[in-house]
């Protein structure tokens, strides 16, 4: 943002850095000042240690050189935003990270009407509609009540996607003790400490095959196929991940059971946004461009690619 002298979400460490969300490809360490909301500068400290942050809240408006600029809600994890900012009559929105659908451990999504909207486009093709979010869970709990000496161990995005998982499930009125990959350890007490209620949660560490047999175990994607699930009863490998749309996918990560379920925006939810936004402009950062791009011009839309590395959203 050249009139503001700030990097948003940068890839290298910058004097100046917006951050739009905690997630490791868009929130970097080594910046000179970061500002972010509080969740996601608390999210970094317990990431890269203490951060010259300077916490904004959703909705204060801050004037930096002649930029107004404001977080609003993006939906997509605890304290993620889009930054909005006004510049000689004219609103530009980077959306960060985003998804539509309700989701119980972050604010939903607010659309800000703008000329000039930035989106990612992680799932920008037409094949990728997530299911129900409720419907996967139902899934998960099936699959766990039909047989109680296994355990379902779910691959679930340390950030974010773990503690949604935990809260879905309680909303599906699944209240037993959750187990969890220590790994997660200090996100879920941190979305505890930002009032998301998680219920009762106990560390895999120490505890025999037995007590947990018929449970559910959260653990990052990486630890899947891991010589650590060895100590777990029997497991019935899950993944939550709006990748696993795509068998091949699930089957590379030896995942009997996949759950679509995703951070972010579907196909639908893409297309919608820039609909209600109806922005002139349509800037695509990362994913699969070239479809929502063709979309945005049989709309009459100027869209055009951003072509940005270092963004990955593979886990998610
Ligand atoms: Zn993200
Ligand atoms: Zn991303």
């Amino acid at each position: 943002m050249r009139p503001a002298d700030a990097w948003i979400d940068p890839s290298q460490p910058k004097a100046r850095a917006w951050v739009t969300h905690g997630h490791g490809d868009h929130a970097r360490s080594g910046h000179g000042a970061v500002l972010a909301t509080p969740e996601t500068l608390a999210i970094m400290e317990v990431r890269y240690g203490p951060q010259r942050g300077q916490p904004i809240a959703y909705d204060e408006t801050i004037r930096v050189g002649d930029v107004e600029v404001r977080f609003v809600p993006a939906g997509h994890v605890l304290g993620s935003a889009q930054i909005v900012m006004e510049y000689k009559g004219e609103r530009i929105v980077v959306s960060g990270d985003y998804k539509r659908r309700p989701d119980p451990t972050c604010a939903c999504f607010v659309p800000v009407p703008c000329d000039v909207f930035v989106t990612e486009a992680t799932f920008g093709l037409p094949v990728f509609r997530h299911p129900e979010t409720g419907s996967e869970i139902d899934r998960l709990l099936h699959r766990l009540h039909a047989d109680p000496s296994r355990c379902v161990l779910v691959g679930a995005y340390a950030l974010g996607k773990a503690q949604r998982i935990i809260t879905e499930l309680r909303a599906r009125g699944h209240s037993e003790p959750i187990y969890f990959h220590g790994a997660i350890e200090r996100l879920n007490q941190l979305y505890e400490s930002f009032g998301v209620e998680l219920g009762e949660l106990r560390h895999t560490g120490g505890a025999t095959k037995q007590e947990m047999a018929g449970r559910v175990v959260i653990a990052p994607p990486g630890a899947l196929n891991d010589r650590w699930s060895r100590r777990l009863p029997d497991p019935v490998t899950a993944m939550a991940s709006g990748w696993m749309r795509i068998r091949q996918r699930a089957r590379q990560r030896n995942v009997e059971l996949p759950l679509v379920i995703s951070d972010h925006a579907d196909w639908d939810e893409l297309t919608m946004t820039i609909r209600e936004l109806e922005p002139t402009e349509v800037w695509i950062t990362h994913g699969r461009e070239e479809a929502l791009k063709h979309w945005c011009m049989t709309h009459q839309i100027k869209a055009c690619e951003l072509n940005l590395v270092g963004y990955e959203d593979e886990d998610d």
